[in-house]
Protein backbone atom coordinates (compact mmCIF):
# COMPACT_ATOMS: atom_id res chain seq x y z
CA UNK A 1 0.00 0.00 0.00
CA UNK A 2 1.55 3.69 -0.78
CA UNK A 3 0.77 6.48 0.85
CA UNK A 4 -2.14 8.77 -0.28
CA UNK A 5 -4.84 10.83 0.60
CA UNK A 6 -7.05 9.27 3.29
CA UNK A 7 -4.59 6.45 4.33
CA UNK A 8 -3.26 6.54 8.10
CA UNK A 9 0.12 6.60 8.37
CA UNK A 10 2.68 5.41 11.09
CA UNK A 11 6.22 7.11 10.63
CA UNK A 12 9.27 6.62 13.16
CA UNK A 13 11.16 10.68 12.61
CA UNK A 14 14.07 12.26 14.15
CA UNK A 15 13.84 16.32 13.87
CA UNK A 16 16.83 17.84 13.70
CA UNK A 17 17.19 21.68 13.08
CA UNK A 18 20.64 23.18 10.67
CA UNK A 19 22.86 22.57 13.29
CA UNK A 20 22.20 18.85 13.67
CA UNK A 21 20.13 19.21 16.88
CA UNK A 22 17.39 16.91 17.88
CA UNK A 23 14.09 18.84 18.67
CA UNK A 24 12.14 16.15 18.39
CA UNK A 25 12.17 11.97 17.69
CA UNK A 26 9.68 8.83 17.66
CA UNK A 27 12.72 6.95 18.49
CA UNK A 28 12.45 4.73 21.55
CA UNK A 29 8.65 5.51 21.50
CA UNK A 30 5.56 5.35 19.65
CA UNK A 31 5.05 6.02 16.05
CA UNK A 32 3.62 8.93 14.98
CA UNK A 33 0.42 8.26 13.29
CA UNK A 34 -1.25 10.81 10.79
CA UNK A 35 -4.16 10.69 8.70
CA UNK A 36 -2.34 11.81 5.59
CA UNK A 37 -3.85 14.43 3.09
CA UNK A 38 -5.51 16.57 6.17
CA UNK A 39 -3.10 18.73 6.84
CA UNK A 40 -2.04 16.83 10.33
CA UNK A 41 1.78 17.19 9.71
CA UNK A 42 3.51 20.53 8.38
CA UNK A 43 2.94 20.95 4.65
CA UNK A 44 6.60 19.99 3.28
CA UNK A 45 6.59 16.45 5.16
CA UNK A 46 3.48 15.45 3.70
CA UNK A 47 4.21 16.21 0.03
CA UNK A 48 7.29 14.62 0.26
CA UNK A 49 5.38 11.49 2.31
CA UNK A 50 2.98 10.79 -1.10
CA UNK A 51 3.52 7.67 -2.43
CA UNK A 52 5.72 6.29 -0.14
CA UNK A 53 5.22 2.46 1.10
CA UNK A 54 6.34 0.71 4.42
CA UNK A 55 9.83 0.38 5.26
CA UNK A 56 11.06 3.54 2.82
CA UNK A 57 13.28 5.86 4.53
CA UNK A 58 13.06 9.37 3.16
CA UNK A 59 15.38 12.11 4.65
CA UNK A 60 13.54 15.84 3.88
CA UNK A 61 15.02 19.60 4.12
CA UNK A 62 12.00 21.38 4.93
CA UNK A 63 12.39 25.37 4.64
CA UNK A 64 10.12 27.44 7.21
CA UNK A 65 7.61 28.77 4.78
CA UNK A 66 6.90 24.60 4.33
CA UNK A 67 6.88 24.15 7.98
CA UNK A 68 5.78 26.51 11.00
CA UNK A 69 6.39 29.72 9.12
CA UNK A 70 8.35 32.42 9.23
CA UNK A 71 8.79 34.65 12.30
CA UNK A 72 5.73 36.91 12.40
CA UNK A 73 6.62 40.43 14.55
CA UNK A 74 2.61 40.92 14.65
CA UNK A 75 2.61 38.11 16.91
CA UNK A 76 5.13 40.03 19.40
CA UNK A 77 2.86 41.82 22.15
CA UNK A 78 3.48 44.36 24.96
CA UNK A 79 1.22 43.84 27.89
CA UNK A 80 1.23 45.47 31.16
CA UNK A 81 2.82 43.96 33.73
CA UNK A 82 -0.22 44.22 36.17
CA UNK A 83 -1.66 41.42 33.65
CA UNK A 84 0.96 38.82 35.12
CA UNK A 85 -0.11 39.73 38.96
CA UNK A 86 -1.65 36.04 39.59
CA UNK A 87 1.96 34.53 38.34
CA UNK A 88 4.04 33.56 41.81
CA UNK A 89 7.27 34.22 39.63
CA UNK A 90 7.33 35.24 35.84
CA UNK A 91 10.06 33.79 33.83
CA UNK A 92 11.47 34.50 30.19
CA UNK A 93 10.67 31.31 28.33
CA UNK A 94 7.05 30.97 30.38
CA UNK A 95 4.51 29.48 28.25
CA UNK A 96 0.85 30.50 28.16
CA UNK A 97 -2.26 30.11 26.65
CA UNK A 98 -4.28 33.35 26.30
CA UNK A 99 -8.11 34.01 24.05
CA UNK A 100 -7.03 35.98 20.86
CA UNK A 101 -10.09 36.99 18.22
CA UNK A 102 -8.35 34.29 16.27
CA UNK A 103 -9.33 31.65 19.37
CA UNK A 104 -6.85 30.25 21.75
CA UNK A 105 -3.38 30.85 21.34
CA UNK A 106 0.18 29.40 23.40
CA UNK A 107 2.13 32.70 23.60
CA UNK A 108 6.07 32.45 25.18
CA UNK A 109 7.21 35.07 27.54
CA UNK A 110 10.32 37.12 25.57
CA UNK A 111 10.56 39.96 28.00
CA UNK A 112 10.00 41.34 30.94
CA UNK A 113 10.43 45.12 32.63
CA UNK A 114 9.24 46.68 35.68
CA UNK A 115 5.99 47.71 33.74
CA UNK A 116 5.66 45.45 30.83
CA UNK A 117 5.93 41.88 29.56
CA UNK A 118 6.51 41.01 25.52
CA UNK A 119 5.07 37.98 24.81
CA UNK A 120 5.80 36.22 21.59
CA UNK A 121 3.25 33.97 19.76
CA UNK A 122 4.83 32.80 17.19
CA UNK A 123 5.12 28.78 17.16
CA UNK A 124 8.50 27.88 18.39
CA UNK A 125 9.91 26.73 15.30
CA UNK A 126 8.94 29.60 13.34
CA UNK A 127 11.38 30.82 11.04
CA UNK A 128 13.57 27.23 11.69
CA UNK A 129 14.42 25.00 8.86
CA UNK A 130 13.92 21.63 9.87
CA UNK A 131 15.30 18.34 8.80
CA UNK A 132 13.08 15.03 8.63
CA UNK A 133 14.55 11.79 8.86
CA UNK A 134 11.81 9.29 8.51
CA UNK A 135 10.80 5.68 8.01
CA UNK A 136 7.29 4.57 7.25
CA UNK A 137 5.77 2.31 9.11
CA UNK A 138 1.97 0.44 9.16
CA UNK A 139 -0.25 1.80 6.06
CA UNK A 140 -3.91 1.56 6.47
CA UNK A 141 -6.73 2.73 5.13
CA UNK A 142 -8.14 5.53 7.31
CA UNK A 143 -12.12 4.48 8.49
CA UNK A 144 -15.58 6.76 7.48
CA UNK A 145 -14.93 8.24 10.79
CA UNK A 146 -11.44 9.26 10.96
CA UNK A 147 -12.20 10.92 7.25
CA UNK A 148 -15.05 12.72 8.65
CA UNK A 149 -12.86 14.20 11.69
CA UNK A 150 -9.98 15.07 9.44
CA UNK A 151 -7.45 12.84 11.73
CA UNK A 152 -6.55 9.13 12.66
CA UNK A 153 -7.79 7.39 15.73
CA UNK A 154 -5.40 5.37 17.40
CA UNK A 155 -5.63 2.37 19.60
CA UNK A 156 -7.64 2.52 22.82
CA UNK A 157 -9.88 5.05 24.34
CA UNK A 158 -11.30 8.02 22.13
CA UNK A 159 -13.50 10.93 23.38
CA UNK A 160 -15.17 12.63 20.82
ZN1 LIG B 1 -11.86 11.97 15.98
Amino acid sequence: MQIGKNKVVQIHYTLTDDDGEVIDSSEGGEPLEYLHGAGGIIPGLEEALEGKSTGDHIQVHVEPEDGYGDQDDDLLHEVERSQFDAVDELELGMQFQVDTDDGPMVVTVVEITDETVTVDGNHELAGVALNFDVTVGEIRNATKEEIDHGHAHGEGCHEH
